[in-house]
Order: C-alpha cells, then sequence, then structure tokens
C-alpha cells in the first residue's frame, strides 16, 4: 500500500485552493463535496418488522404463516410505529445513504412487486433507493437495520444494528439518535 506522506496531500491541497481561489468563491464547493460524498455511510432500513406491520397482518405468530403467501399481502400491510418519522430523520441526515434492504418470498412473486408498490405510496422518497436480494450478506453497506437477529447479524459484514419490533418507537427513536450522535 502506497503511503502517502502528509507533504504531498498539504501540496495537492494548496493546489486545488490555488484552483479554486482562480476560478472564484462559487467554485468552492468541488472540493467539499467530494469529501462529502466519499464519507457518507450506507445504512440499509428492512422493510417487514422495521417500516411494515409484517406481525399486525397475521392471526398467528409462527415461521411462514400462510397469510403471507396471498396476493395483495405485502401491500396492504401498515405502517410501523414511528417509521415515517424515523425515516424522514434519517433522510435529512447528510452524512448517510439510506436505501431499502429487503428480501420478497420466493414462494409469493407478488411480493415482489407489492414491496415496491408499498414503498412507493408510504415512502416515495425510497422508491429509487430499495435493493431487493435474497441473501442480505451480500448488502454493501455499513449498517443493516433489522428486526431478524438470528438470520442476519452474524452474516452482514458491516454493523447490524437489531430492531425490536415489539417496541418499533422506541427503537426508531433509538436509532435515529445513533446516528445523530445524541
Ligand atoms: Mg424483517
Amino acid at each position: 500500500m502506497k503511503v502517502e506522506s502528509y507533504t504531498s496531500r498539504s501540496c495537492r491541497f494548496t493546489k486545488l485552493r490555488r484552483n479554486r481561489t482562480k476560478m472564484g468563491e462559487r467554485e468552492i464547493p468541488t472540493f467539499s463535496l467530494l469529501r462529502k460524498f466519499m464519507t457518507k455511510q450506507i445504512v440499509f432500513v428492512d422493510m417487514d418488522g422495521v417500516l411494515a406491520d409484517f406481525d399486525g397482518a397475521i392471526s398467528k405468530a409462527m415461521v411462514d404463516p400462510p397469510e403471507m403467501f396471498v396476493p395483495g399481502f405485502y401491500k396492504n400491510l401498515k405502517v410501523m410505529p414511528g417509521a415515517y418519522r424515523g425515516i424522514a430523520e434519517l433522510l435529512s441526515l447528510e452524512h448517510i445513504s439510506l436505501y431499502v434492504g429487503s428480501k420478497p418470498t420466493t414462494g409469493n412473486l407478488f411480493s415482489t412487486i407489492e414491496k415496491y408498490e408499498w414503498i412507493a405510496v408510504n415512502f416515495p422518497r425510497l422508491l429509487k433507493r430499495i435493493v431487493l436480494v435474497c441473501d442480505k450478506s451480500l448488502l454493501r453497506g455499513d449498517f443493516l437495520i433489522d428486526d431478524d437477529k438470528d438470520r442476519w447479524a452474524h452474516k452482514f459484514k458491516g454493523e447490524f444494528i437489531h430492531f425490536d419490533r415489539l417496541n418499533s418507537a422506541n427503537s426508531w427513536k433509538n436509532i435515529v439518535c445513533k446516528f445523530k450522535g445524541e
């Protein structure tokens, strides 16, 4: 790995500053914008049990409840308490880049399009930020906010943030505080 001396970095920075002055004050963001994008952290947020109230739409808690295989199930889920505000707060933070990271139900192929429809209705600002994936270990990011600790905590390469879906409003509040550094 090439080790860069402080002097060479300083020189480059001085050169950038000189160019900036030449171009006028309006060009100042060139360097600072570059730095801002380079330091953004990628945060994935799960859908079922974090954004969408999966548990509220099933009659009995069990693995693979039959309801989830019925067309229309994912489209009609309610929003989890605290999620609207939590997402709005996270989207307002400049140091993070927020994406939805969700696994579609392969036994219900309608889930794929319905997840898109649901985000379009409830969180339209995230519509172009959806990553549907069969295995969340493939997600490349700094954080994953997810309620399924057993399944993904050891697989995700970044920091796993467990979301307590039984205490949704509070979980959202804690997550926002974490990313705001409060
Ligand atoms: Mg989930």
